[in-house]
């Protein structure tokens, strides 16, 4: 009999895990896939670390987080600045003054501030209610129609009137020179990979991967005390009040034998309607300066998500938040003891660094830290 079931050994079960552990609980992982680290499995291709469920850039403003993070990986000074390719036009982002130059011929912010409110004012926005709205008041229609439109209709499936705001505001809008697309204190990728850092977790702890939680669910469930379960909470409930929304992504990923250097950065964002991928990763570039012989990219196609898929995104728009809010009570009201964590867990569009602040904070919840 262990104390924690942990279904899911991704960053948000591997560190429930591991901290459960060294305080003296018996855990076991499951993970249906074959391997460990959820999203953030990374693999080696050709001597080329490969995020192979998209591209994962560890950034935190939070020191505890930082420190936390350290204890199982050193980090490289990687700097996300990716790029959008608009019908062959290059822009730079996240929305800078590179960005404004580039869209305008502006120089300074105060050129770039004022094209900006124009184009707002022009489209009569005051207070902005959805992502189109929030959009155009940011950054202008021009930007608007160029660099969000598509790649937001591509990505999420849903005309950018019927999207939260939320999502747009994750982007940084600078009137500098500064195209790091993190607001953030603290930013790298891991050296040897995401992998290795949940391996660390997970040191001394019995997991099981290829390991369906509902394809046993009452033999599991008979084995621990207390579950964790960071799998999609509407399948928990075997959907019985409707299913949440999730978008899915088709990776294609390739080697190239005949390059070592195909885009010339780690992220180049493709924003037309048109183009069916939303962005094109070259891995290697996520490590500055390491010498390949051949290059290894993948294509990213978002679609919506169906029975079978692997959800990525939680789709937070009102609708779907009203019903992830009944599938709570209903946890809250059958099963008081299960910890519904992380991204399909909780329904919640986390980022790596917010999703370590939750889990330890679920820690001290539950007493463990
Ligand atoms: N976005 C956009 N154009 C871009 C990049 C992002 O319109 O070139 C919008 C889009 O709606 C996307 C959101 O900003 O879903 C958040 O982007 P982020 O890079 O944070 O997405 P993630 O890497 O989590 O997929």
């Amino acid at each position: 009999m262990y104390d924690y079931l942990i279904v899911g050994a991704g960053l948000t079960g591997a560190i429930f895990a591991r901290e459960a552990k060294i305080h003296g609980k018996s855990v076991l992982v499951t993970d249906k896939r074959p391997h460990i680290a959820g999203n953030i499995y990374t693999e080696n291709i050709s001597g080329i670390s490969v995020h192979t469920y998209g591209p994962h850039i560890f950034h935190t403003n939070n020191h505890r987080v930082w420190q936390y993070i350290n204890q199982f990986t050193s980090f490289n000074r990687f700097t996300n600045s990716p790029i959008a390719n608009y019908y062959g036009e290059i822009y730079s982002l996240p929305f800078s003054m590179y960005t404004f130059n580039k869209m305008w011929g502006v120089i300074t912010p105060e050129e770039a501030r004022a094209k900006i409110e124009a184009q707002k004012r022009e489209a009569g926005i005051s207070s902005p209610k959805n992502l189109e709205e929030q959009a155009i008041s940011l950054v202008g229609r021009d930007i608007y129609e160029c660099l969000i439109k598509g790649y937001t209709e591509k990505q999420w499936g849903r005309p950018c009137s019927e999207l939260p705001a939320f999502i747009i505001k994750r982007l940084p809008v600078r009137f500098t020179w500064d195209n790091n697309y993190f607001n953030a204190l603290y930013q790298g990728i891991p050296n040897g990979g995401y992998t290795k850092i949940i391996e660390r977790m997970l040191e001394g702890i019995d997991v099981r991967t290829n390991c369906d939680f509902f394809a046993h669910r009452a033999e599991l469930e008979s084995t621990a005390k207390h579950i964790v379960f960071t799998g999609q909470i509407d399948a928990y409930f075997g959907h019985e009040l409707g299913n949440l929304e999730y978008r899915t992504l088709r990776f294609e990923t390739e080697i190239l034998s005949g390059t070592n250097n195909f885009q010339g950065n780690a992220i180049v964002n493709y924003t037309d309607r048109e183009t069916p991928f939303t962005r094109c990763i070259e891995h290697k570039h996520f490590y500055p300066g390491l010498e390949t012989e051949a290059t290894v990219i993948t294509h990213e196609y978002p679609s919506e998500w169906r029975p079978g898929d692997e959800p990525y995104y939680p789709v937070n728009n009102d609708k779907n938040n009203r019903l992830y809010e009944s599938y709570r009570e209903m946890a809250r009201a059958k099963c008081p003891d299960v910890i519904f964590a992380g991204r399909l867990g909780e329904y919640k569009y986390y980022d790596m660094d917010a999703a370590v602040l939750r889990v330890l904070e679920l820690l001290e919840e539950n007493h463990i830290l």
